[in-house]
């Protein structure tokens, strides 16, 4: 079975349309290869698509990804007091 995209899933419950306030949205995980010589790692984005207008915000995963575990580090140190 997959593991469940912790990532996909937040960005779908923390969404909310600023054109037209809907809450609804379909997340993707697009895979961009970067012409960079030497690098062949794809950049992975997540695109958040408004389910009603077709608003789209795009996410780098690495930077979301260090932003979300920073976010959880700060909540296991209170935690550990
Ligand atoms: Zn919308």
């Amino acid at each position: 079975m997959a593991k469940q995209d912790v990532v996909a899933d937040n960005l779908q419950k923390a969404f909310v349309c600023p054109k037209c306030r809907c809450k609804d949205a379909q997340v993707r995980r697009l895979f961009v290869n970067s012409a960079g010589f030497l690098n062949f790692m794809p950049v992975i984005f997540y695109s958040v698509t408004c389910t009603l207008c077709g608003y789209t915000e795009f996410y780098d995963e690495l930077a979301y990804k260090k932003q979300t575990e920073q976010a959880a580090e700060k909540i296991r140190a209170v935690q550990e007091i």
